[in-house]
């Protein structure tokens, strides 16, 4: 394409935006769609159509995971080669591919027509192994449907109308509280006829806490958002789940969106926004119209805009979708990203109650946090407290997957054992369960009788079981593996202390480890885990310490006899090869 015509495409794009270089991810993704990668020209036109510096935008770019810098195939496999799609035959599916189309993954066939590449979990693990093929999602597939989609790529097709192209609902328990029926309305009509400090006494009476797995209260967060001083308050919910093996709010997304926007409108009135955003996860941009389609039906209804229900309040939602980056699913990183610019996380204080989106008073909640607060306005914070366990109160949605029978969504009560769990989804023989995702604890069979409760077996809701046949270890790399690959860099103990951590775990695994490697092992987790400066790193270390507590046999047997093989050394690695801040450019151009 010409230079002049290239330029006068990006410029459309940015005008489309208001040349706003908060919308740099907007603009970024139109231009993507448009020219089908981002070359340093177009970096450079975009940088001219916003008024930012050049490097500025090529920073933000390279950050994330869906936006190409070289020119690919007319179409793009995006083959998800998360956990439990590798489990459930993803390596045998991603084969397949290269057969049918002769080029490895990562490469684009020589007629241009397709290219492969791998992407981190797309929130389709019950229904492995999946991929994105231009955005849309395929599910079940197995190496036989591989030649079709292929054959359907290859004529310039749609997948859409292919068998694959079906996305199961799976929402297997409806409790009364997330998947409950609704009166659109009911809750907003509610909260108006009660003052905002009401309504946040009401939220105190429930006892609602995060469901992104923190347990912050919520009629806390938001009393501190709504007394925090500014110009503007904001709503931000955080619909970037990317934890491995999450995929509760793809069905909450598809199932009852306007109970989201429901919560996130009385959210907006009980802090005194004016504006809310949803943040959508790239890999789930293929909602996106129905949601637009939601929010459309809404402010018809008077449920959103200007005067809501006639009551003086105004209040609006903007949906910003995301570009890939597992790191902004922490609420300071979402902000950034929300803000146009790379998602690394802000050091807090101060919080973002305080200093937010556009460093104003911004209450980020989770999809789910949402959803309860609109039941709780609807049906009072009495009614909903009934439910629950102890400080656990209500319910909470799962995304069950791996080695069960019935992998799906369920909400059940808090308080639930891991066992009555194993049941519900027809879970037999099982080694292990991961609870909570990668970031979470594995757990071994004599831990069964603990309960789903904030204060012991908390959770965003990704839970994944492990048969007795799986290498449970070889599960853990890959675990870590995701970890160091997702580390936006900047900090060191967590940029170089994820890749130790995996080569200390690959050193055993290849059988040449020793006990000192174990104890080094160790250590380094506990290193990464006190000094990396968000959850990313604070928790990288999970798959490998929780393992080693509550599987100790299982790292043992792997030992080498030879007691002589040299260790690794956290200290001495960081002295030799890493600076001790500032950013990593290797992974800037891996995401690249
Ligand atoms: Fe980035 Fe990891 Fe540091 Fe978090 S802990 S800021 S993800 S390098």
């Amino acid at each position: 394409m010409a230079v002049e015509q290239q330029r006068d495409i990006i410029s459309q794009v940015a005008e489309e935006f208001g040349r706003s270089p908060a919308r740099l991810l907007d603009v970024a993704r139109g231009v993507h769609a448009r020219l089908g990668h981002l070359s340093e020209e177009s970096i450079g036109f975009i940088a001219e159509a916003l008024g930012l510096e050049r490097v500025r935008v090529r920073d933000t770019i390279s950050f994330y995971h869906f936006f190409a810098r070289q020119p690919r195939g007319r179409s793009t496999v995006y083959l998800c080669n998360a956990v439990v799609e590798r489990m459930k035959g993803a390596d045998a599916v991603a084969k397949a591919f290269e057969e049918a189309t002769g080029v490895k993954m990562g490469e684009t066939t020589p007629d241009n027509a397709i290219s492969l590449a791998y992407t981190a979990c797309i929130g389709l693990s019950d229904q492995a192994p999946s991929a994105l093929v231009n955005g849309i999602p395929l599910t079940n597939l197995t190496p036989a449907d591989v030649p079709m989609i292929v054959e359907t790529l290859r004529k310039g097709e749609d997948v859409s109308s292919l068998p694959q192209a079906k996305v199961k609902k799976n929402l297997l328990k409806r409790g009364d509280i997330v998947f409950g029926a609704m009166d659109p309305g009911a809750a907003i009509r509610k909260a108006l006829a009660l003052s905002p400090v009401e309504l946040i006494n009401e939220m105190s009476v429930s006892r609602l806490r995060g469901r992104g797995g923190a347990g912050f209260p919520t009629s806390m967060k938001w009393s501190f958002c709504r007394t925090a001083k500014g110009e503007a308050h904001y709503v931000v919910c955080n619909a970037d789940e990317g934890e491995p093996g999450t995929f509760k709010d793809r069905v909450i997304l598809t199932e009852c969106p306007d109970l989201l926007f429901e919560g996130m409108t009385v959210a907006g009135y009980a802090i005194g926004a004016k504006k809310g955003f949803l943040y959508l996860r790239a890999e789930y941009e293929y909602m996106l119209a129905r949601l637009e389609t939601v929010l459309a039906r809404r402010r018809d209804a008077g449920l959103l805009g200007t005067n809501i229900l006639g009551k003086g309040f105004d209040f609006d939602i903007r949906i910003q979708v995301g570009g890939g980056a597992y790191v902004c699913g922490e609420e300071s990183a979402l902000i950034e990203s929300l803000e146009g610019k790379r998602g690394a996380p802000r050091d807090r204080p101060p919080f973002p109650v305080q200093k937010g989106y556009r460093n104003q008073p911004t209450s980020v909640n989770n999809v789910e946090t949402l959803c309860c607060a609109a039941r709780i306005v609807e049906k009072g914070g009495a009614w909903f407290s009934a439910f629950g366990y102890e400080d656990s109160k209500g319910t909470k949605a799962l995304s069950i997957s791996g080695d069960c029978e019935r992998p799906g969504v369920y909400e059940v009560e808090y308080g639930m054992t891991l066992q009555d769990m194993l049941d519900m989804v027809g879970a037999r023989n099982v080694q292990a369960i991961q609870f909570g995702g990668p970031s979470g604890q594995c757990i071994a069979p004599d831990g069964f009788g603990r309960r789903l409760d904030f204060d012991d077996l908390a959770t965003g809701g990704s839970v994944i079981i492990f048969g007795e046949d799986r290498d449970l270890l070889e599960y853990m790399r890959q675990f870590t593996e995701f970890f160091t690959e997702e580390s936006c860099g900047w900090c060191a103990p967590c940029r170089v202390g994820t890749t130790l951590l995996l080569k200390g775990l690959e050193k055993i695994l290849e059988g040449s480890g020793t006990k000192s490697d174990l104890e080094a092992l160790k250590k380094l987790g506990a290193t990464v885990k006190a000094m990396s400066r968000c959850g990313l790193g604070q928790t990288a270390a999970n798959p490998i310490l929780t393992t080693m507590e509550n599987f100790p046999g299982l790292y043992e047997a792997r030992l080498s006899k030879d007691e002589f093989i040299p260790s690794f050394d956290l200290a001495k690695a960081l002295e030799e090869g890493c600076a001790v801040t500032g950013r990593n450019p290797d992974l800037e151009e891996k995401h690249a």
